[in-house]
């Protein structure tokens, strides 16, 4: 072996541990914050071609440096000995078809009880558009089937998140911290539609698409110019 790829895996294997340490600390905070409960969660990173992924069945505070568990975009094992989580095609297929970093699936109560009840999460809240658009709820499949993660591709297609019916949330970013913070707005807006919707006799007012659209557009950043460049109306207002 050249000096070179020895300095080349030794700086992967620094990667990978750095990420193990965001990844865990990612997985208890999502116990701490209510997002998950038990083991029935589960979180991943990719740090190249390597996905580490939560262990199955393994309690978050129990996780140690020790017990770093990946896989390669197959599915093969190629770090730890601990079985990945059963979610893991869900994960692989975000990888595999995105450009993402990291993906946090849940069974966040309020987001799973929408999933029981509509084809989308209605337009409550414009911080639908932090995940792509309307939020769609993907078909029922069983737990850990590629079936799953064929109707949960579908979607997300064009998203960052959705709901898995009777079942949960799955969200992807760049980071660990982005894939978290879109678990946890999904949370919320579904938190909030089934708050203002449980009101006797009021029905929720509802967001318009060219309403997301607007906001869709000022969270991408163009919303900080005062005026357009073609001298329409200004879109600095809130
Ligand atoms: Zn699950």
């Amino acid at each position: 072996m050249t000096e070179q790829r020895g300095d080349g895996r030794r700086h992967a294997a620094e990667e990978e541990t750095r990420a193990w340490a965001e990844l865990v600390e990612t997985a208890r905070r999502s116990v701490a914050d209510g997002l998950v409960v038990g083991t029935s969660g589960n979180v991943s990173v990719r740090v190249g071609e390597t996905v580490l992924v939560t262990p199955s069945g393994v309690p978050y505070d129990r996780l140690t440096p020790d017990d770093v568990t990946g896989v390669d975009l197959a599915g093969r094992q190629v770090l730890g000995s601990l079985v990945p989580t059963s979610e893991l095609p869900m994960h692989l297929a975000v990888y595999r078809t995105t450009a993402a970093r990291a993906v946090v699936h849940t069974h966040a109560v309020h987001a799973t009880a929408v999933s029981t009840l509509v084809d989308d999460l209605p337009l409550i809240h414009y911080m639908a558009a932090a995940l792509g658009g309307p939020v769609r709820v993907a078909g029922y499949a069983t737990y850990g089937t590629d079936r799953l993660a064929e109707s949960m591709l579908r979607a997300l297609d064009g998203r960052t998140g959705c709901l898995l019916q009777n079942h949960g949330t799955i969200t992807h970013g760049a980071t660990l911290a982005q894939a978290y913070d879109r678990t946890a707005q999904l949370e919320w807006m579904c938190r909030v539609w089934l708050t203002a919707s449980s009101v006797p006799g009021l029905t929720p007012h509802l967001l318009t698409h060219e309403q997301l659209a607007e906001a869709t557009e000022r969270l991408s950043g163009y919303g900080q110019q005062t005026s357009s460049p073609s001298g329409g109306p200004p879109s600095g207002r809130v």
